[in-house]
């Protein structure tokens, strides 16, 4: 048990000194897919103090290709994705604190999970989500990285409140655009690539080894056997609505976001109640088998076969996912008719 961090603490840019500060640090990652469980299980095994990861989603056996934390299991029980990870995470080590939240983020979420994080990583699959963090972070002077892939291309950056430029200074001049969905698929290497870049900053802050940290944006295609590294410092801009001297952090504003959302990739929609809720899910279970459908529970969500192309997956927290269209107004229909 004494010497579980031996070997990072024989690595001279953190040292004893280095691996002290790590165990008191709080990182909150947003989103638990393939990005999300590679870097929690880097981070935990690092010897954080704290992580919190929040993810909307449930495991499904398509995710097991990439996503390291899951097993069959998790997928044939349908477990919220951030359970599954909180249940292998506390058996990788048991000195970290693992708060596992099940929640879409939304703005006022987003700030109170931010409220004493040290730094936060960015595994999200979208671009509303990644706008959000980066407002957050600018208000609350968190450090956070940014990381994307899709087939076999990455990239990432790390965004330091006060000395780098932000993501909203960045969006018109550098390719960050069309990675949002993964059409095109996936393979592991590019995700653990990305992670590498993420996890290794992210030792840099947590460290405090900011010296370190690289200055530019990086990119690759591991298929194609390309790599890129751009500056990017020059590119701030005074008039930035999120990181300017003008401040609106206009992605924070609508409080009342779309409560739909058509999920990358995934042949489904998402609808969140515009009112805080709390299902019922064993009552629900009642109401659906007498409908005549198949009907799976565990303790965290509901799963519904309304007929062979509809499934509907209700959270406790009320939100609901519809799959099998990507049509926002068939999936209203849906929805109100099994769920008024
Ligand atoms: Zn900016």
């Amino acid at each position: 048990m004494n010497n579980r961090y031996s070997r990072q603490e024989l690595f001279p840019p953190i040292g004893k000194d280095g691996q002290q500060k790590i165990s008191t640090k709080h990182v909150l990652i947003i989103g638990a897919g393939a990005l999300g469980s590679a870097s929690a299980e880097a981070l935990v095994r690092a010897g954080i103090g704290k992580l919190t990861i929040v993810d909307r989603d449930y495991v499904e056996w398509s995710n097991l290709q990439r996503q390291q934390l899951y097993s069959e299991e998790d997928a044939a029980k349908r477990l919220p994705k951030v359970i599954a990870a909180k249940n292998r995470l506390a058996m990788i080590n048991s000195s970290v604190n693992i708060e596992a939240i099940i929640a879409d983020a939304s703005v006022s979420e987003l700030k109170e999970w931010a409220k004493d994080v040290d730094l936060m990583i960015d595994a999200t699959d979208n671009f509303e989500t990644r706008m959000m963090i980066n407002d957050v972070s600018q208000m609350f002077e968190i450090p956070w990285i940014y990381g994307a892939c899709v087939a076999s291309y990455g990239i990432s950056y790390t965004f330091i409140p006060g000395r780098t430029p932000c993501f909203s200074c960045l969006l018109d001049r550098v390719p960050l655009g069309g990675l949002t969905c993964d059409t095109a698929g996936i393979i592991g290497p590019a995700v653990n690539m990305v992670v590498s870049y993420q996890i290794s900053e992210a030792l840099k802050i947590l460290a405090g080894d900011l010296e370190s940290l690289r200055d530019k944006l990086v990119s690759f295609d591991l298929w194609k056997n390309q790599f890129n590294s751009i500056r990017v410092d020059k590119l701030k801009k005074e008039d930035c609505p999120s990181c300017g001297k003008q401040r609106s952090y206009p992605y924070l504003s609508f409080e009342n976001q779309t409560k739909t959302a058509v999920l990358c990739g995934r042949d489904s929609v998402q609808i969140r109640p515009s009112f805080p809720t709390v299902r019922d899910l064993e009552a629900l279970e009642k109401v659906f088998v007498n409908q005549g459908g198949t009907v799976q529970r565990n303790p965290y969500l509901l799963s519904f076969s309304v007929n062979s192309k509809h499934r509907l997956v209700v959270f406790k927290d009320g939100r609901v996912l519809i799959h099998g269209t990507k049509d926002i107004s068939e999936a209203k229909a849906l929805y109100h008719r099994y769920l008024g």
